[in-house]
């Protein structure tokens, strides 16, 4: 199994940064991204797919341990061989994913899973909730990224208006407060900084400096 000894856990609430981050430090350090997040949210397409109760864990980890999900180095997703590239981000799931993930039993494949893919890359970018913590605890470098709620809403908003979505800054606000709070007072691994990761508020950093600042942290201990 892999220790995670040449990753780079990228932990923090949603909108804090972590995607943009996560990609240029790969880029910078020739280094792949593993968007943890993506695997949860491929989970939970399928679970509304087939219909089982998402408040019922083992129901979800089948449909979890059945399926195939494929994150290519490239950033697409996909799921038993389709494309679920663009649903993955759709307000449905973001809306729903944070209760499928808070299952146990559906962690624990996804984790397996997780730590494979460090085994097959050997070192790499991976971002999520519980990689400091739980997922990789001997990482090389740990972060965990953190910005304001006004900031992080902010950060939502452009990117739905990209995805040419019309949506409301108060909603967009109380739904990251909900699923920070789901994420953050589930039992299992729940949303929270290693003791031994580096803070880091990108409010009203650049990306540019927030990025150097890990770079350097993970070069510094190659
Ligand atoms: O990072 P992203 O916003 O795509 O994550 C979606 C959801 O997946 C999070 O709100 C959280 O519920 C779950 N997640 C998790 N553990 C991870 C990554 C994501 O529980 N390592």
């Amino acid at each position: 199994m892999s220790s995670g000894a040449g990753v780079l856990a990228l932990d923090g609430p949603a909108g804090a940064g972590k995607s943009t981050v996560a990609r240029r430090c790969a880029q910078l350090l020739g280094l792949t991204v593993l968007d943890t997040g993506a695997m949860y949210r491929a989970v939970t397409i399928a679970c509304l797919h087939s219909g089982v109760d998402l408040q019922d864990g083992a129901a979800c980890a089948r449909i979890g341990q059945s399926v195939a999900i494929v994150l290519e180095d490239d950033g697409r997703v996909f799921l038993d061989g389709r494309d679920v590239t663009a649903e993955v981000r759709t307000p449905e799931i973001t809306a729903t994913v944070s209760t499928v993930s808070a299952h146990a039993m559906v962690r624990d494949i996804m984790v397996r899973h997780q730590r494979l893919w460090a085994e097959h890359h050997g070192a790499g970018v991976v971002e999520g909730r519980d990689i400091g913590t739980v997922v990789f605890p001997a990482a090389r470098v740990k972060v965990f990224l953190v910005a304001s709620n006004f900031e992080r809403a902010r950060r939502r908003l452009n990117d739905e208006v990209e995805a040419g979505r019309t949506v409301n800054f108060d909603d967009l606000l109380a739904d990251l407060e909900r699923r920070d709070r789901i994420d953050s007072e589930r039992v299992s691994s729940p949303l929270k900084p290693a003791d031994d990761a580096v803070l880091i508020d990108t409010t009203g950093r650049s990306i540019d400096d927030v990025v150097d600042h890990i770079v350097s942290l993970y070069r510094a201990r190659s």
